[in-house]
């Protein structure tokens, strides 16, 4: 496998070194830059195969900087936020970040993150190929065409992000089974380890936005108190 480039923006430079120190050895190319103006253009110009973006930098902060590298590129982005009240902007429909790890983290579980998200792209573009073979399901009005990756409501076009598109895929395709938060991180993150489950109550909460008439009152991406979600068959 080629080398892979990480491009790492934060400006707290002795979390850069350690971080830069770690996945070197890791056996990765790190870029580094302290300042989002610097990382924006070094993005850009590098091309890196992914992106680890703190919040709070100089010039231009991690969400301006996200939002404007998501229109043109579709290179992971992993965030770095020292504010627990931030994850739901991060990992929302705004930014549309891959993940996030929240300040202090060790280096162990960001080496896990950042292979689970390597591993996620192998696997995506190994699922590809068989994606034409996939039926489109239908559930009460909404339809899902795997292959052409397009969600309708009532014959109405719904645009969904990456994320959430998965999670509806894989929730349709097992409509009316329920899952824990955990087992759709893991079938729909592709994460391993049983983290936090945010993220998908976040994406839910996206989701019934575009698919339920009342999303304070879902009928069709439900929950199951104690359990998970479900879709009603
Ligand atoms: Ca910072």
């Amino acid at each position: 496998m080629p080398q892979r480039t990480i491009l790492l923006v934060e400006d707290e430079e002795t979390l850069a070194r350690a971080v830069a120190f770690t996945l070197e050895r890791e056996g990765y190319r790190m870029l580094t830059a302290a300042d989002g103006a610097v990382g924006l253009a070094m993005a850009r110009e590098a091309k890196p195969d992914l992106l680890l973006l703190d919040v709070m930098l100089p010039n231009i902060d991690g969400f301006d900087l996200c939002r404007i590298l998501r229109r043109e590129t579709t290179m992971p982005i992993l965030m770095l936020t020292a504010k627990v009240d931030e994850v739901d902007r991060i990992v929302g429909l705004e930014l549309g970040a891959d993940d996030y790890l929240t300040k202090p983290f060790s280096m162990r579980e960001l080496v896990a993150r950042i292979k689970a998200l390597f591993r996620r792209i192998e696997m995506d573009l190994t699922e590809k190929g068989k994606v034409q073979s996939q039926p489109v399901l239908d559930s009460d009005g909404l339809r899902l065409d795997p292959a052409a990756r397009v969600v309708t409501l009532r014959g109405k076009p719904v645009s969904l992000r990456p994320k959430e598109f998965d999670l509806l895929a894989f929730l349709l395709g097992n409509a009316g089974i329920v899952f824990s938060r955990d087992v759709l991180l893991e079938r729909v993150w592709g994460y391993e380890y049983t983290g936090d489950t945010r993220t998908v109550d976040v994406h839910v909460r996206w989701l019934r936005e575009k698919i339920e008439d009342d999303p304070g009152r879902p009928r069709r991406l439900v929950t199951m108190r104690g359990v998970g979600y479900k879709l009603e068959a």
